[in-house]
């Protein structure tokens, strides 16, 4: 049986060390984001390419280097293990060589989110919780309820108003507790803290817990195994409170330290929509911080984050990577996911229509050159977003019996 060689907890913020034997959200002293440490001697004996080869393609092949340590509690609906598409007609469109597709919709829920949320829950109920909370703009509270019903305990969900009726629909269908707020993902956030301690449920807000970014840490692992043991030269990640940012660059270290990854580094290009944009904001400004968005606005759920506990964090992964931040407008990630599907067949959320747009941007003003290496993250599935699909009405209708045949419309 793989076993987890996880030891303890760090603060990101003042180094202090932490029992991971016992829930902990933030730091208790300084209240900054706990990131988790393992055995790394101890892993090296069993985390080797040929050893993984011959493992089953779900998230917990990395074992030693997650966090749950009895493999009963190992929560599974298949999470993980997506593919990695060459992506050739659509390379052409954007002027690149080389391009791939992490196609992240393959989750069990329809998103990458199922990742952090099967190694979230798998750990809180292996550290006692009995009932389990978020605040969601959509994808991770659909996450959070499939675990949770796959683990027979109950799950919180407070979302925006403005969040997508068939978002908070799938939510009811496994049996959820939703509850809608008036307000942003910030203002559902405050309601969970406000509650959790009260009601008992373990508080599995975006980076205000270790686990889900050790979840979404094996996008990186999974990435450079299909890439047969190496980084590519740029990676394009819809970026909203950052865990998949701050869990990959955790994954490229803990695979440097055990020898895995030469020296190469990939550079983090962080997309956001142009109504909500704090941290490519903060990026150009040069801060290490991101002040609040005012008014936050945007088609894409995923990225209606004003504000993140994990904004230093993120700016300070992008920095060290030479990499860069990048603003795009709705109707331009819209764009991107139209083309995504129309020239390679994938059908993906809003979110992940935004790295279509960011990389046009860093290919007009050169950022990018043509040979560059470049893997774009697919966030979310296009199915989750009936609203955002074209109008069956424009399909021409016929009678049984027509003798002519107009023509449909295209795209
Ligand atoms: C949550 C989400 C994001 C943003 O992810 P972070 O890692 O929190 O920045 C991007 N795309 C989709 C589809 C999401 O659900
Ligand atoms: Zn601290």
């Amino acid at each position: 049986m793989l076993e987890s060689t996880l030891t303890h907890l760090v603060c990101t913020g003042c180094q202090r060390t932490v029992s991971a034997d016992e829930w902990h959200g933030t730091c208790p002293d300084c209240g900054h984001v706990l990131a988790a440490r393992y055995d790394l001697e101890r892993a090296r004996w069993t985390f080797r390419p040929a050893e993984l080869a011959a493992r089953p393609w779900t998230l917990w092949r990395y074992a030693e280097l997650l966090p749950v340590c009895d493999p009963r509690f190992r929560l599974t609906l298949g999470e993980g293990g997506t593919p990695l598409l060459p992506a050739p007609r659509l390379a052409r469109t954007l002027g690149l060589r080389r391009l791939w597709l992490k196609d992240e919709s393959r989750n069990p829920t329809g998103s990458f989110k199922s990742r952090g949320l099967a190694v979230a829950v798998s750990r809180a109920i292996e550290l006692g919780a009995r009932a389990v909370a978020l605040p969601s703009a959509g994808n991770a509270a659909a996450a959070l309820s499939a675990y949770a019903a796959r683990a027979g305990i109950p799950a919180f969900v407070f979302l925006p108003m403005d969040t997508p009726p068939s978002i908070v629909r799938e939510c009811l269908a496994y049996g959820a507790r939703v509850y809608r707020v008036r307000g942003l993902i910030t203002d559902c956030g405050r309601l969970v803290r406000r509650f959790a301690a009260e009601r008992g449920w373990a508080d599995l807000s975006t980076l205000r817990e270790p686990y889900r970014a050790e979840g979404k840490k094996t996008m990186g692992f999974e990435l450079v195994e299909q890439l047969g043991w190496r980084l590519p030269d740029v990676i394009v990640y819809p970026t909203g409170g950052g865990t998949g940012i701050v869990g990959m660059e955790k994954a490229f270290a803990e695979l440097a330290a055990l020898g895995l990854l030469a020296g190469s580094r990939a550079r983090f290009v962080i997309v956001q929509p142009e109504g909500c944009a704090p941290l490519v904001r903060a990026f150009h400004e040069g801060a290490t911080r991101a002040r609040p968005w005012e008014g936050a606005q945007t088609i894409a759920p995923g990225l209606r984050v004003p504000a993140t506990i994990g904004d230093e964090l993120v700016l300070a992964a992008v920095r060290a990577s030479g990499g860069t931040a990048v603003a795009v407008s709705d109707q331009e990630l819209l764009e991107g996911t139209r083309i995504l599907a129309t020239d390679e067949g994938v059908l993906v959320s809003p979110e992940a229509g935004a790295t279509v747009a960011a990389v046009r941007q860093l290919r007009a003003n050169g950022w990018l050159a043509p040979d560059a290496e470049v893997v774009l993250f697919l966030t979310g599935s296009g199915l989750k977003h009936p609203e955002l699909l074209p109008a069956d009405e424009q399909c021409p209708v016929l009678e049984p019996d027509a003798d002519s045949l107009p023509d449909p419309p295209v795209g």
